[in-house]
């Protein structure tokens, strides 16, 4: 029987919803183990982070007081500090930069075996986690020796916890190293305004509107439908849109509640970002264009006349 402890994510004053992909990943692995789960919510607003994620599935909430926002000395003493007082025996955070930041840290320190990225597990003799690799082209099983490791988890792989949970909550006050970095402040990319992964409705373009010219009918369409703009890997290559707009395994993992994809193949690179949307709607000239295997809906047509019509719908 082995506890477990999951790390909620925040960012700028608001909880990503990771973080109720954690609560689900972790209740899944502690039910599987036969313990208990924690779950961590470091720095900022904790009082309210609390209540937000007291969710179904959850045991404990322990909220830690130190620190304003992410900050890498904060978050690996914290989750030593907890691991240490619960007894927890594996630790599940986001594969985020955040949890690629601090996750090593903890692993390495505490001598705790270590997966990222997981995908999905199943607990046998022991754990055992699934990943993807060659650009999600091949899923691996990873076996993890001893009872003790450390899991960071794809985003958009497990659904958000729901529910009003009955969690117990108590604030902890964790001892911070003397030295080290301390993060003062963020400072935004160019167009670093959009996080597409908070989007509702995703209008997604690719190679197939050929120009950068072309982008204005696609910003149309978006605006019509109150959608944010993301895009292809092709289109941030070619500096059409800024990098925080790319979907798929070098961008972003989204998850939305509708995914229109413009003119967009549906190579695996690409769908491993946006598979995991609620519903997928594709336009494509071609009908044996991978992206239809995944469309719940699909247009065979031409971008130039379904969009306008499109924009012209809904205008009305
Ligand atoms: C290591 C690695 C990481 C990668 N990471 C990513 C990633 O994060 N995100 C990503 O997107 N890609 C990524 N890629 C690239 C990926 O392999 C594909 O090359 C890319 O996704 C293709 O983008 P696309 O679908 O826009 O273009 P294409 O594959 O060229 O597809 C264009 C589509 O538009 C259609 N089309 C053309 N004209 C029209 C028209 N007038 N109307 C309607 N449809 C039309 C075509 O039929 C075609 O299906 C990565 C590749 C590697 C090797």
């Amino acid at each position: 029987m082995s506890d477990v402890l999951a790390v909620a994510e925040h960012r700028r004053g608001g909880l990503r919803e990771v973080s109720y992909e954690v609560i689900t990943a972790g209740r899944e692995l502690a039910d599987a183990l036969g313990g208990d789960l924690h779950l961590a919510v470091i720095a900022g607003d904790v009082d309210r982070f609390a209540e937000d994620l007291n969710r179904n599935g959850v045991d404990a909430i322990h909220a830690v007081t130190n620190g304003e926002e992410f900050d890498h000395n904060v978050y690996q003493a914290a989750i030593e500090t907890l691991l240490a007082n619960t007894g927890a025996d594996a630790v599940v955070t986001p594969n985020s930069v955040n949890g690629l930041d601090y996750t090593p840290a903890v692993a390495e320190s505490l001598d705790l075996p270590l997966v990222t990225d997981a995908v999905g597990f199943a607990v046998d003799d022991g754990l055992t986690v699934t990943r993807e690799m060659y650009g999600s082209k091949v899923e691996t099983t990873v076996d993890v020796a001893g009872d003790r490791f450390a899991l960071t988890i794809r985003e958009g792989e497990w659904p958000g916890a729901e529910g009003v949970g009955d969690a117990t909550v108590e604030t902890v006050d964790v001892d911070l190293p003397e030295s080290g970095a301390r993060v003062t402040g963020f400072e935004e990319v160019a167009g670093g305004d959009v996080d597409i992964a908070d989007a509702d409705v995703l209008v997604s373009v690719g190679r197939g509107i050929e120009d950068e010219e072309n982008l204005e009918l696609l910003e149309g369409l978006a605006e019509a439908l109150g959608a944010t703009l993301s895009a292809s890997r092709p289109i941030v290559d070619n500096g059409w849109l800024p990098k925080n707009r790319q979907v798929g395994q070098s961008g972003k993992v989204v998850t939305p509640d509708v995914y229109l994809a413009v003119g967009i193949s549906g190579a695996v690179q690409h769908v491993a970002g946006m598979k995991g949307s609620e519903t997928i709607i594709a336009i494509n000239t071609d009908p044996n264009a991978p992206i239809f295997d995944l469309a719940d809906y699909g247009i065979v047509g031409d971008l130039f006349d379904v969009v306008p019509a499109l924009i012209e719908e809904f205008d009305e």
